[in-house]
Parts: C-alpha cells; sequence; structure tokens
C-alpha cells in the first residue's frame, strides 16, 4: 500500500473505504493475474506499480522475466481498474441501498 500522503488517501476516506479493505481487495483482485507478482517492485507486486509511461526499470525487469509486453501490462491495469471501479460504484451502491 503506497505510505506517502498521495491523493489516493483522501479519495478512499471519502468514499468511506478503508485503507485495509481497499488493501485486501485489491490484492484479491490481482490474484491469478499477471500483475500479482513483482518481488523486485516498490510494494512487492505490480498491482501498485506505475503506469508505463513513468519510466521504472524494476517494474520493467518484472514485465521482461513474465514476458509480458507493455501493452499486455496496461491492459491488466485496465482490467483491475474496472474491478475497483465496479466495486466501488455498482457493489458500494447496491450496499447503500440495502442498509
Ligand atoms: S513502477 Fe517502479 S517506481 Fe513505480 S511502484 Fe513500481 S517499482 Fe516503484
Amino acid at each position: 500500500m503506497p505510505v506517502k500522503a498521495c491523493p489516493l488517501i483522501p479519495t478512499l476516506d471519502k468514499i468511506g473505504l478503508s485503507r485495509d479493505d481497499y488493501l485486501k481487495f485489491k490484492q484479491e483482485a490481482v490474484k491469478g493475474t499477471p500483475l500479482e507478482d513483482g518481488k523486485n517492485t516498490c510494494f512487492g507486486s505490480l498491482a501498485w506499480c506505475c503506469k508505463i509511461s513513468s519510466p521504472c526499470m524494476f517494474r520493467n525487469m518484472t514485465l521482461e522475466k513474465k514476458g509480458l509486453s507493455a501493452r499486455e501490462y496496461m491492459r491488466c491495469k485496465h482490467r483491475l481498474a474496472e474491478k475497483i471501479m465496479h466495486r466501488i460504484f455498482d457493489e458500494g451502491e447496491s450496499a447503500d441501498e440495502s442498509s
């Protein structure tokens, strides 16, 4: 989980999702996908890594080792983003309606 005060933190507070829940959700969401790996990256998983337009040799070495192209990496990130949006907007709304 990012530790510095990035814009994500106030956003999580605003939508009422705890950091721990977000962490667990994201770890679960990348299970079995190429983003699960990345022990040599900042946070131990490609799930937390920057987009491909930000230069990074650690992420790129991991992608190379996995045989994952930059395009496929960004596709995986896009799919992860869709899961997160679904969790926040669709499941979040149905949880609000049922309470
Ligand atoms: S892309 Fe590089 S700088 Fe960004 S989180 Fe991953 S390892 Fe760290």
